[in-house]
């Protein structure tokens, strides 16, 4: 296995903003198509954030589950969108079992992804086939699980792909919660934006891990 130390997080905190920045349009119109168009602004306004307090977090916290902890709070405190609480409990929980700890076994992080995907759906109460970012996660999540493939970036290659798959498993959808599911039928057709948003954020854990 490998060991993932506080620089491999902050860099991928540092690498957010760039991307969000780069897929903000695309997201925009996936949630101009069936919500109400700000999915990607959401995203830019919650990293810039979290950019400007990178440095400064990473001098004061005392361990990983700070950092992540502090970087979920600026997202539930700074994004107004429905996506802001969900992604903010999401990075907030993935610390909690990693206290003291300045590196992590990759296994330790894919209990952290675990337990962050359990708050996102403790929270939002969305179940898979809903139409939400739970439709990409949760299909990452048995991925996370399995004893297979061993190699971490073999691993996390799977639980991306097996993400992105449940983002377009969302098209044919009807939505069961957020805005979408005043549409009803009108939605059906669209990816939702979240689900990818969601795989995608992942990619940027995944592109560091190979560096
Ligand atoms: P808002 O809908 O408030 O404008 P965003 O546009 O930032 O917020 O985020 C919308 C995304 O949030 C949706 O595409 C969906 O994936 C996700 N979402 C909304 N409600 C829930 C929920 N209850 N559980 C999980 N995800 C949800
Ligand atoms: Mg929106
Ligand atoms: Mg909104």
């Amino acid at each position: 296995t490998i060991v993932l130390d506080r620089e491999y997080f902050i860099n991928v905190f540092r690498d957010m903003l760039p991307f969000v920045d780069e897929q903000a349009e695309h997201l925009q119109q996936l949630d101009s198509e069936i919500g109400d168009g700000d999915h990607g602004i959401n995203l830019t306004i919650g990293f810039r954030e979290v950019t400007k307090q990178l440095d400064t977090i990473n001098e004061e916290a005392a361990d990983i589950s700070t950092v992540f902890k502090k970087i979920g709070m600026i997202l539930l405190g700074k994004v107004g969108g429905s996506s802001g609480p969900l992604y903010g409990s999401f990075f907030m929980k993935a610390g909690k079992d990693v206290t003291g700890k300045d590196e992590v076994t990759f296994d330790e992080f894919c209990g952290m992804l675990i337990n962050g995907i359990e708050a996102i759906q403790l929270r939002g109460k969305a179940e898979i086939g809903d139409k939400t970012m739970i439709d990409a996660f949760l299909p990452g999540v048995d991925v996370l699980k399995q004893d297979k493939p061993e190699d971490p970036i073999e691993k996390f290659t799977a639980f991306v792909e097996a993400m992105k798959e449940g983002a377009e498993s969302t098209i044919p959808l009807v939505a069961k919660k957020g805005r979408a599911m005043r549409l009803g039928e009108r939605a059906v057709g669209h990816k939702d934006p979240g689900a990818e948003s969601a795989w995608m954020m992942m990619e940027v854990f995944l592109k560091r891990l190979k560096e």
